[in-house]
């Protein structure tokens, strides 16, 4: 795949020589390039989370344990969260200790945990086992848990007005670094530790950092696990799960194909390829209508209505003549299969965009609506502790 060239001007940096995911161009218009192949490969050790239930029974038997403490651990696990021997009070002494760290490698260490709204928004910064960075946010709303989750460190994908873009890609995350933020906060849930009493994990949106669709075996694999039944898996719904994406579409073709009716949210930002390319470089490759078209098809094969995302960005897509040629193109793919949810423009360091003022982004709504597109303004909680939408950067020097 081509990546896009630089812009007149801009740095001639490629995958090898950019630089350390601090730093960040200190001119917001020289944009990066486009980065599909990460910079490390170091394999994080082996976990049971990466495991199908197949491999967990013949992991074990190489250990010299009987098939059914796979079972066991599955339970201790995805049941009650919980991966220290002590727990483990089902498994033989002699053995426990040897079998959980065997099994349950430590994967994710928390570093740092900031919170708003009252302790019900929670984003956590992990260290991973090669000190690749990452941050999981978990939200609690009166009747549901949100866990966004980050499926690489850093991503590849260059989008101007996102931080996380801004990093280019360390690397991929394995199946089972993802899964550890879900227990993670699964456990916590269950525990007690978010105001408002024990609860499960209700939702999970692959919105955190990195591109979901270009670590694609991990996310799915992830994806297997979060929907198995429990004690087998977390139990969660797939239509509760949503993988955002910026519009991979061989990927979107993919995962349509899997048999597992997830919500598809595309990324899309701007209805022409002009803006697009600039706002979303991956636009370069596959177009609007490449993407709508892969989007309407998720929808065909699934049944799930998709998501358009579109971040409200002042003076730049937030015309009303985008809003009509958006809702244009999405009618002419067919009704009842899309909504589209607008985003406010979070801020992030370094930029020059802000948000849509508040009568332009309602007059973008309406112009939608009027076009009888289901449309609802994303609520985008913690922005204060920069943990929104586009806000994750995985620092942890600015406190
Ligand atoms: N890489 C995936 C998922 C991560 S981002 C994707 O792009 O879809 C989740 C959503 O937040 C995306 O729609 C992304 O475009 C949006 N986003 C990024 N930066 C933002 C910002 N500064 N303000 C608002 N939304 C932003």
């Amino acid at each position: 795949m081509p990546a896009r060239p630089d812009a007149p001007g801009g740095p001639s940096r490629t995958a090898t020589t950019l630089g350390v995911p601090a730093v960040r161009p200190s001119d917001q218009t020289a944009p990066l390039p486009l980065q599909l192949a990460p910079r490390r490969r170091g394999k994080p050790p082996r976990h049971f989370a990466d495991l199908g239930p197949e491999e967990r029974v013949a992991s074990l038997v190489a250990l010299g344990e009987k098939p059914f403490r796979a079972k066991q651990l599955a339970t201790h696990y995805f049941t009650h969260f919980t991966s220290d021997p002590a727990d483990m009070t089902d498994l033989p002494k002699s053995t426990r200790e040897t079998i959980a760290t065997t099994m349950f490698p430590p994967l994710i260490r928390e570093t740092r945990r900031m919170e708003a709204d009252g302790g019900t928004t929670v984003k956590t910064l992990w260290h991973l086992f090669d000190e690749a960075k990452v941050e999981s946010v978990l939200m609690r709303y009166p009747n549901r848990t949100t866990l966004c989750v980050s499926s690489q460190a850093g991503c590849g994908m260059a989008c101007p007005f996102c931080a996380t873009g801004q990093l280019g890609l360390t690397r991929n995350l394995s199946t089972a670094e993802i899964v550890e933020q879900v227990r993670a906060a699964a456990r916590s849930l269950a525990q007690g530790e978010i105001p408002g009493g024990a609860a499960r994990l209700n939702n999970l949106v692959f919105m955190g950092m990195g591109e979901p669709l270009a670590n694609y075996k991990a996310v799915i694999e992830t994806v297997r696990t979060l929907v198995a039944p429990q004690p087998e898996g977390l139990g969660m719904s797939a239509r509760n799960i949503t993988v955002s994406t910026v519009g991979l579409v061989p990927a979107m073709r993919k995962l349509a194909d899997e048999g597992i009716p997830v919500t598809l949210a595309l990324s899309l930002h701007a209805p022409d390829d002009d803006l697009r390319s600039e706002l979303v470089p991956i636009n370069t490759r596959w177009s609007v209508d490449e993407a709508l078209d892969a989007a309407r098809h998720y929808f065909e094969v699934t049944g799930r209505r998709v998501s358009i995302e579109y971040a409200l960005i002042k003076d730049m897509n937030d015309h009303g003549w985008r809003a009509d040629l958006l809702g244009e193109k999405l009618n002419a793919r067919g009704k009842g299969w899309v909504h589209v949810n607008p985003i406010p423009l979070n801020p992030t360091p370094g930029s020059i965009w802000t948000a849509s003022d508040r009568a332009v982004e309602d007059e973008f709504v309406a112009r939608l609506r009027g076009h009888g597109i289901p449309t609802t303004i994303r609520d985008t909680r913690g922005s204060d502790i920069d943990g929104a939408c586009g806000q994750l950067a995985a620092e942890e020097d600015d406190e």
